[in-house]
């Protein structure tokens, strides 16, 4: 398992903590360790010292495994940067080739509906990379981070969206010089074929999404943006008529399609 998985399963099993505490709670009620009583079914230090040691111990034991799996992930990350250099072929034509499909993440910002990555990097649905810290870079770059980025997985994308819940699994075609790594590609040029917003409203994630809002956030350093979300009638109808875009408006304001999952 690589530690990018192991990772992830680390955070599902955060997510649980809560329900195993109050679990571990009810347990040492059921046993007695908060009760008065003189003979209790199992002696209330006991109780007490078991729920101090849970406390105490699983908490260390989350903090260990993320150290783990963190120094895990810097060793692949530095190996697959030797490998990198040895990415030396003579002819540009004995490159190999694949078709690289896969699924990324992206918010929809700007007053004009804009695709903007996690990182900022804004691009419209059929676009080159540029690299932002080397303007001598055509992306991808061995040694350098720039480029389009995809999970070939689409579950690795979904984790992505549950850390991430304002913004929208996109379904890419990457094209040009691309790198395979492990759990997905960097490369040259991407089209995006497809956006997915989520069946339910983004706001009270019950009553199905109708229609796409924006609303004024303010960044970093107090820099004002606006950031589109899909919601449900109710959910969006304060909304000023331009602050709202039907699915097929916005579909068409991005040059791309639209559909939900
Ligand atoms: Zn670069
Ligand atoms: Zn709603």
């Amino acid at each position: 398992m690589s530690s990018a998985q192991l990772k992830q399963r680390l955070i599902k099993l955060v997510r649980l903590y809560p329900i195993l505490a109050l679990s571990v709670l009810l347990l040492a009620y059921l046993l007695g360790g908060f009760s008065e009583n003189e003979n209790p079914l199992i002696p209330q230090s006991v109780v007490i010292t078991c729920l101090y040691l849970f406390g105490g111990l699983v908490p260390l034991f989350f903090i260990i495994a993320f150290i783990v799996v963190g120094n895990a992930s810097d060793k692949e990350f530095s190996s697959n940067k030797l490998n990198q250099s040895r990415l030396v072929y003579e002819n540009a034509f004995d490159l190999p080739t694949q078709v690289m499909h896969g699924y990324k993440l992206a918010m929809i910002t700007g007053r004009i509906p804009t695709l903007t990555g996690l990182t900022g990097d804004i691009y419209s649905s059929d676009s080159s990379a540029k690299c932002t810290i080397n303007s001598e870079h055509v992306p991808p770059v061995t040694d350098c981070e720039c480029g389009f980025y995809a999970y070939k997985d689409l579950t690795d994308a979904k984790f992505e969206l549950s850390i991430n819940p304002g913004a929208f699994v996109l379904d890419v075609d990457l094209y040009g010089i691309g790198f395979t790594y492990q759990r997905g590609y960097r490369a040259e040029t991407q089209v995006v074929n497809l956006l997915t917003t989520p069946k339910r409203c983004m706001r009270c994630r019950i009553l199905p999404s109708a229609v796409f809002v924006t609303t004024y956030r303010l960044g970093y350093d107090d820099i004002p943006w606006w950031q589109w979300q899909s919601r449900c009638v109710i959910c969006s109808s304060s909304f000023k008529a331009e602050d709202k875009l039907t699915v097929e408006q916005m579909a068409e304001k991005l040059s791309l399609k639209i559909q939900s999952i």
